[in-house]
């Protein structure tokens, strides 16, 4: 199966009790029983649910997993991941992650004795620092928010092998359309599936992935002991928003590459960051590591002032939090989804106060263009 057709029909794309062509929503706690521990595979909603599960087989299928884990948002899914370490162990982390995944790591799991260290991840040599004898696992952000770095997955898992540490992926920003962590040799694949697999900006939901039978229990364990889980509506809302992933990327990366192109010639516009780029460090890695160069790009306007005035002036680039839908959004990092790193933090990453973040969305290509250049003026 190539890659769109397995959006539609990988997982369990129909329901066996009826041939429904789209599963059905099973709103349901707990299931019948025939005698004690005589049932149908489901016994009470937390541990399983049919509409849950068959968001969980597409995933699985789509990042050519062992199984699937969904959650109730890309947090739960990662703090249940984390719950595979204890007390005493050591993750190394990208420095740009999500600021809610480093908060989470410096402000809560720290509180339970799980230490953390934070590099760019871009340099091997970086993460060879830093293993430790506790090191447990190398999570890895790419193409990393906002600045899309691009971190070398199969490099990292190959020095994560040689010290039996896990690697884990953070694919939310590519998706397994455009990128594959399990084929470069990662170990778990995390989503926030609130983002592009979702990508109508109308349910918050994680996703975890992993790759063996062993951690394929140990996270159901997990799972299942803290009960971060995914409803059965949310599940349905997204599977139904996954079939569309293919179309709608391919038409956000032709569209991003012109506003980038559009970007890069505008005096208003200090520096562009876009992995697509020849001038971007990375460029070659992405290419090789990716399929596709993402709907994402962020680039400096000089100064929060100026930021601010391009903010109020656009009219189809909505200004909020998350990206990945239909709608194209427009952020400034610093004071929005960056907030919760301390600003010498941001200052050290290059996340400046004149950076702006777009999620290119799906608009007519000529309205997002009239759209940047009336607000740039
Ligand atoms: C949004 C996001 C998260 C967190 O996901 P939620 O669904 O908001 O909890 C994690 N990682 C990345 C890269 C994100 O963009």
């Amino acid at each position: 199966m190539r890659r769109k057709t397995k959006l539609i029909h990988g997982g369990i794309s129909e329901d066996p009790a009826t041939g429904a062509v789209s599963f059905p929503i099973y709103q349901v706690s707990t299931y019948k029983q025939e005698g004690v521990g005589g049932h149908k595979g489901f016994e009470y909603s937390r541990t399983g649910n049919p509409t849950r599960n068959a968001l969980e087989e597409l995933i699985k299928d789509l990042e050519g997993g062992e199984a699937g884990f969904a959650f109730g948002s890309g947090m739960a899914a990662m703090t249940a991941v984390m719950m595979l370490f204890n007390s005493g162990d050591h993750v190394i982390l990208t420095d740009d992650v999500y600021g809610g995944s480093f908060r989470v790591m410096t402000k809560v799991l720290n509180r339970l004795g799980i230490d953390s260290t934070f590099v760019d991840t871009t340099d091997l040599e970086n993460i060879k620092r830093e293993i430790r004898a506790n090191t447990k696992a190398i999570h890895l952000e790419t193409p990393t928010n906002p600045l899309l770095k691009i971190t070398d997955i199969k490099a990292v898992a190959k020095l994560a092998k040689e010290h039996n540490l896990l690697t884990i992926v953070d694919n939310t920003f590519s998706t397994p359309y455009w990128q594959n962590p399990i084929e470069l040799g990662a170990d778990i694949v995390l989503h926030s599936a609130t983002k592009y697999l979702g990508g109508h900006s109308d349910v918050v939901a994680g996703l975890a992935v992993v790759n063996s039978k062993e951690l394929a229990e140990e996270l159901h364990f997990i799972q299942n002991s803290t009960g971060g889980i995914l409803g059965p509506q949310d599940s349905w809302l997204l599977i139904r928003g996954m079939r569309t992933l293919g179309i709608r990327l391919e038409e956000m990366e032709s569209n991003t590459a012109a506003i980038v192109a559009f970007l890069q010639g505008h005096s208003a516009v200090k520096k562009v960051f876009y992995p697509g780029l020849e001038t971007h460090p990375n460029h070659e890695l992405a290419k090789r590591q990716t399929r596709g160069f993402g709907g994402m790009v962020s680039f400096d306007v000089g100064s929060a002032e100026n930021a601010d005035r391009l903010l109020s002036k656009v009219k189809y680039f909505t200004l909020a939090e998350s990206l990945g839908a239909v709608e194209s959004l427009i952020s400034v990092p610093a004071r929005m989804t960056h907030a919760s790193i301390p600003a010498e933090r941001r200052a050290e990453l290059g996340i400046t106060d004149g950076l702006v973040r777009i999620s290119v969305g799906l608009e007519d290509i000529e309205d997002l263009l009239e759209d940047l250049a009336q607000a740039l003026e």
